[in-house]
């Protein structure tokens, strides 16, 4: 079979071609599938790490925004009945719809300049029994900080109250083709069987982290004073439920010490408007 003209990179939808099979293999690797699973890819480009997913008997539903792309990859595959391809933005897809069956998988080689928003799309219920994502590894490295880290942030705080990441390995720009400007590294999530909050507490813990890491210099205690115009009686009283030190800033909060005190807080206006 020739091998298919494809059009430039385009740089907008973020195209940097994988073609090491080495490091797509262990990309796939990082999945731990079983044969017959279901896996959701997004952003399949040229389909480099598809061709891998189906040499294994997964059965890939493939997400490309490319016009041109996605009809490439159903044709390279036609009358492969384990490939779906679908020609649209990953954003406006229920993942799990997309899926059809649960527990399904996650894999992608995503755009850079998407990669929180898909992040957080991917996390919505019901979510996949694990995701590996090859993503830039400053963002890698966001996403699995700890508390007092210099990269530790409001992403560190809404990925890993529901999930487990783990940084698995650096790939180096020249992996890619066109090499981008950053190294890459590969990135696992697993949703925690106990997540640290409630699904309908999700948002609002949500709203929480961005708010506090929006004033990551203060205090707590002006930090919650502020969050939720407080006098300062009430902003320590729910420190003091939530067993957080007044004199703390967010960046050394664990999602664990956000949780306790974003119950403490629904409590507390619970008890208010009772
Ligand atoms: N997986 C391929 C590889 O490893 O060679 C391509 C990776 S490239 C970094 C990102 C891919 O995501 C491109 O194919 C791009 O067209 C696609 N993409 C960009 N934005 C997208 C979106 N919003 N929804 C779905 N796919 C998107």
């Amino acid at each position: 079979m020739s091998a298919p003209f494809y059009p430039r990179p385009r740089k907008a939808l973020g195209q940097h071609f994988l073609t090491d099979p080495r490091i797509l293999g262990r990309i796939a690797d990082a999945l731990s599938a079983a044969p017959g699973d279901t896996v959701v890819e997004i952003g399949p480009g040229r389909g480099a790490l598809t061709d891998i997913l189906l040499a294994r008997t997964l059965r890939v539903v493939a997400i490309e925004v490319d016009r041109d792309l996605a009809p490439m990859l159903v044709e390279r595959h036609a009358g492969n009945p384990a490939l779906t391809v679908i020609a649209q933005d990953v954003l406006e897809v229920n993942l799990a719809e997309a899926a059809g069956v649960a527990p399904f998988l996650v894999v992608g080689n995503v755009p850079y300049n998407i990669t929180t928003p898909i992040l957080f799309h991917a996390l919505q219920r019901p979510r996949a029994a694990r995701a590996v994502y090859l993503v830039q590894k400053e963002v890698a490295e966001r996403v699995v900080a700890k508390a007092g880290d210099e990269s530790y942030g409001a992403l560190t705080a809404n990925v890993q109250v529901v999930a487990k990441a783990e940084m698995l390995f650096t790939v180096p720009a020249g992996a890619f083709i066109p090499p981008p400007k950053v190294e890459s590294a590969v990135l696992r999530l697993t949703p925690l069987e106990q997540p640290l909050i409630a699904a309908d507490e999700e948002a609002p813990y949500r709203l929480m982290v961005q708010g506090a890491f929006g004033m990551r210099r203060k205090q707590m205690l002006r930090v919650v004073r502020e969050l939720w115009s407080l006098d300062p009686l009430a902003a320590g009283a729910l420190l003091e439920t939530a067993g957080i030190t007044p004199t703390d800033r967010p960046e050394v909060l664990s999602p664990d010490d956000f949780a306790r005190l974003l119950r403490a807080r629904l409590q507390a206006s619970r008890l208010t408007s009772a």
